[in-house]
């Protein structure tokens, strides 16, 4: 997705340990124009399909998951990092562990929103080593849920996660794809502009 290279080209600035910064417009600051784009890609790459409802994690992942239920008009559920009183029911959980925090989360969704009748798609910010969709997918599972596909908005190609997800079988679909940060600047995988 052209407008989102341009943007990360932009105001991106990568960080020691691989990780990218973008917290002008989807990790911090949030630009909604650019979120309603993503929005529309992931309805153009996976409208066809019959989805009910989209998966996401907190916090990063809302805001492109929401723009594309918007569009889809289908709800989004996101499952939740932290525990609290007011998820008392029946939980679906997964451990996962955070490549940016470096710690191990258990992230819960209440049963009541996912169901064997669901057809879900999961959206993330990021696809890094894949433990977040990972741990979505999981959660999916012991809902029998039927998943479409993962939509992720900035994929690190040079990591293990987009492996990891096809091999469990998933189609997955990445509006950005980098492919390195060699000499601190984003290259972009299968991009005739990555000098
Ligand atoms: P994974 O679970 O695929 O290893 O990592 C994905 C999660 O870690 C995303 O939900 C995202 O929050 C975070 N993450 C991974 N890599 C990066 C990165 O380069 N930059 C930012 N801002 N977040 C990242």
């Amino acid at each position: 997705m052209k407008l989102l290279e341009e943007r990360i080209r932009e105001d991106g600035v990568v960080l020691d340990g691989d990780v990218l910064k973008v917290n002008q417009f989807l990790n911090h600051q949030i630009d909604p124009e650019l979120m309603y784009a993503v929005g529309q890609e992931f309805k153009r790459l996976f409208g066809e399909e019959d989805i009910t409802k989209i998966l996401t994690v907190e916090s990063s992942g809302i805001a492109p998951a929401i723009m594309a239920g918007l569009l889809m008009h289908v709800p989004v559920v996101f499952a939740k990092k932290q525990k609290s009183s007011t998820l008392n029911g029946s939980l679906y959980t997964a451990k996962v562990y955070s490549y940016t925090k470096k710690v191990e989360n258990t992230i819960s969704v209440d049963a009541k929103f996912l169901s064997t009748n669901d057809n879900v798609l999961i959206i993330d910010d990021f696809l890094a080593n894949g433990q977040a969709v990972n741990g979505l997918l999981d959660i999916c599972k012991l809902a029998q849920a039927h998943v479409v596909g993962a939509g992720i908005v900035i994929e690190k190609s040079f990591q293990q996660g987009a492996e990891l997800i096809r091999k469990r079988g998933v189609r997955l679909e990445s509006l950005a794809r980098i492919s390195s940060f060699a000499g601190n600047k984003v290259h972009f995988a299968g991009s005739a502009e990555n000098d």
